[in-house]
């Protein structure tokens, strides 16, 4: 990089670290606030909010009922905002997208409306070691009920998804592959593609996990082939409260929807009822329409930003954390395989994870400590506990200078 466009990069950073109300907040003692806890959480730029507030004070109704103008509006946008979120994750027709009230319904609504009456006794199930809890449990459960065996991946010890135990596992009897694109622990990018096209080779489905890819790694449904594709409103920079799932057309029709209620019926009879096609279908109730409103607008902001500049950024974000904690001694880092995003999950040789959140809480720096929703991952990793820096655009290099004090400090107050 010559050194006016790494000038450039830094003034973009800037501005997009300015679009971020919250970041620019002061802790109760009165330091700045350093967010790398976006892995549980994003924080959401003033035009997303915005967008939320405006929606209250002047556009609010419910959608799909009324044939009033403030109703249609409020339709309008709803459908446009699916529309806007479907490609922003390369889905080629807006009705491939089924909005859910968060990633976790989406698991469930899939395992429960397309895959409960397609699994059978002795069918396997593939997910890797990796998978957030919202990945595992539901099919645990199905599995239960069916009579299923599930296979876990293993990762290779720079925290990459095992690809030859993976085609080892895989087999005819293999039905459904489900892996994160990016693991919430380590921040290692799986391959999905080949991982998609090693099981169609089986005739098995492919689930991915977006909720972490969303945020930080550019996503086509399309190019990478797989059959369902998760993401979450509350990571991509917007509230909380909406999440969806992109499938292939073929996975949506002739499929028997889990939830029933308003909104997803044609008719209803007292002797019974008939359904909306998709992805209406699969919406039962009334949905998140402000947030989805907003989560498309954090589409939008992220669009109108430069793409390319925001993962150049990311990328020497994550160099430079990944090198500062590396240098001290006492950290072991679990994830160091070169494809990432900018987290890093690791253990102090003598502070226990929680400790050491609870010492950086005490600077300003807020890290997440535990599990992480992944207890399985931990189990194979021999710990019961990590502390996960997680950064993304809106963070800088002050913040891992600040990550690092914050643990030399922690050091001498546990060295007495
Ligand atoms: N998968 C991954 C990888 C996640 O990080 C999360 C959220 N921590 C989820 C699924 C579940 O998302 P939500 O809590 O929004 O339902």
């Amino acid at each position: 990089m010559t050194d006016q466009s790494i000038q450039e990069l830094l003034e973009s950073a800037k501005r997009w670290r300015a679009d971020f109300p919250i970041i620019q907040t002061k802790t109760a003692q009165g330091h700045a606030l350093a967010y790398l806890d976006n892995a549980a959480t994003s924080q959401k730029p003033q035009a997303v909010i915005d967008v939320l507030t405006h929606f209250y004070a002047t556009e609010n109704a419910n959608v799909h009922r009324g044939v009033y103008q403030l109703s249609e509006h409020a339709t309008e946008r709803f459908e446009q905002s699916r529309a806007t979120i479907g490609k922003f994750i390369g889905s080629p027709e807006p009705k491939n997208l089924v909005l859910t009230h968060g990633a976790t319904e989406a698991f469930n609504c899939i395992a429960h409306s397309y895959f409960r009456d397609r699994l059978q006794n002795g069918d396997e199930i593939i997910l890797s070691i990796a998978e957030h809890h919202a990945n595992i449990v539901p099919w645990q459960q199905l599995a239960k009920e069916k009579g299923c065996l599930i296979h876990y991946i293993p990762l290779t010890s720079d925290g990459q998804f095992d690809m030859q135990a993976y085609e080892q596992t895989l087999s005819t009897r293999t039905k459904l592959v489900a892996v994160t694109h990016v693991s919430n622990v380590l921040g290692t990018i799986f391959p999905i593609k080949k991982i998609t096209q090693m099981a169609h080779a089986m005739h098995a489905k492919v689930l991915v996990d977006g909720a972490q890819a969303c945020p930080q790694i550019p996503v086509d449904v399309s190019d990478l082939g797989c059959d369902f594709y998760i993401a979450s409103s509350h990571k991509c920079y917007a509230p909380a409260g909406v999440g969806c799932f992109y499938a292939k057309p073929e996975c949506l029709s002739q499929v028997t929807p889990y939830q029933t209620g308003g909104s997803m019926i044609q008719s209803v009879t007292r002797k019974g009822a008939t359904f909306m096609p998709p992805p209406m279908r699969f919406e039962a109730g009334t949905p998140a329409i402000a947030e989805t409103i907003a989560w498309a607008s954090a589409c939008d902001y992220l669009q109108t930003q430069n793409t390319a500049h925001r993962l150049h950024y990311k990328q020497l974000l994550t160099l430079y954390l990944m090198e500062r904690l590396q240098q001290m001694p006492h950290i072991t880092i679990y994830g160091t395989h070169k494809d990432k995003v900018p987290v890093a999950a690791f253990t102090h040789a003598f502070i226990h994870p929680h400790d050491l959140a609870s010492i950086l809480d005490g600077s300003g720096v807020a890290v997440r400590a535990g599990h992480h929703c992944a207890m399985p991952l931990h189990q194979a990793l021999n710990i019961a506990a990590t502390t996960r820096a997680s950064l993304t655009f809106y963070n800088n290099t002050t913040d891992i200078d600040r990550l690092i004090v914050g643990i030399k400090q922690a050091e001498e107050i546990f060295n007495g």
